[in-house]
């Protein structure tokens, strides 16, 4: 198989998004998506963990998902979109795009690296953030392998599965809602390695030390 390359990122923002879309192109790009460098093990039966599919197959880099997210959690103009995309070259000129935010991770490196405590892991699995209490530090941005973290006058500013803008557990978020070719799935883990292996054999989930809760095919 050929080699992906990282490209482009197509998130329309500034220098800090390609900084940020860098950091994840360098965490992501050993894994795009062969399966190679994923985990072959599936997840544990009854596992209480959400998480995404990623199918890069389909994905046309319309960026609706971003928008949707956008648009949905309210986020100032001044500060990335919670999700971004990526684009991968193969070595062929075949392109891939990979839309991308937090991975509510088993392992999450930004709540170990928080000092304020201001980031938490749900019985669900989500990561979410109490920005009354972040103070600003950035450790978690410093932590995440991706850079998912980003910052807000508010303070720090992540994907949090849409519970702020009333989306209940389980349900589909915005960006999937939006997604036109139903590239991005969301659900239990367990669901999405179904539906994943349904789709195109045998999968896992992204591997890093974190464990991202994220399917990328
Ligand atoms: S992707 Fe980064 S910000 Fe999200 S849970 Fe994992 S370590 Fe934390
Ligand atoms: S920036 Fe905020 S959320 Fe991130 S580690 Fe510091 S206090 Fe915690
Ligand atoms: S789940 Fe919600 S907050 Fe997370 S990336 Fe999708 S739209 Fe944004």
């Amino acid at each position: 198989m050929d080699r992906m390359k990282p490209a482009r990122s197509v998130t329309r923002r500034s220098a800090l998004a390609a900084c940020v879309a860098a950091a994840s192109t360098a965490a992501l790009s050993s894994c795009v998506p062969s399966g190679s460098a994923a985990s072959s093990e599936a997840p544990k039966k009854g596992l209480a963990q959400y998480g995404f599919w990623m199918d890069s197959r389909v994905c046309a880099g319309c960026a609706s998902c971003v928008a949707a997210c956008r648009e949905a959690n309210s986020t100032p103009d001044d500060c990335e979109a919670r999700r971004r995309i990526i684009s991968y070259v193969f070595d062929r000129g075949e392109s891939r795009f990979v839309s991308v935010s937090c991975m509510h991770c088993a392992q999450p490196a930004c709540v170990a690296a928080c000092p304020a405590g201001a980031i938490t892991k749900r019985a669900d699995g989500i990561v979410e953030v109490d920005q009354s209490r972040c103070i600003g530090c950035k450790y978690c941005h410093a932590s995440c392998p991706f850079g998912v973290p980003h910052y807000t006058s508010l303070g720090m500013d992540k994907c949090d599965c849409c519970l702020g803008a009333g989306i209940k557990p389980g349900k589909d978020p915005y960006c999937v809602q939006a997604c036109p070719a139903k590239a991005l799935q969301y659900g239990k883990l367990e669901d999405l390695h179904r539906r994943a292996e349904e789709a195109v054999g045998k999968v896992g989930l992204l591997e890093s030390p974190t464990e991202p809760s994220f399917y990328l095919t």
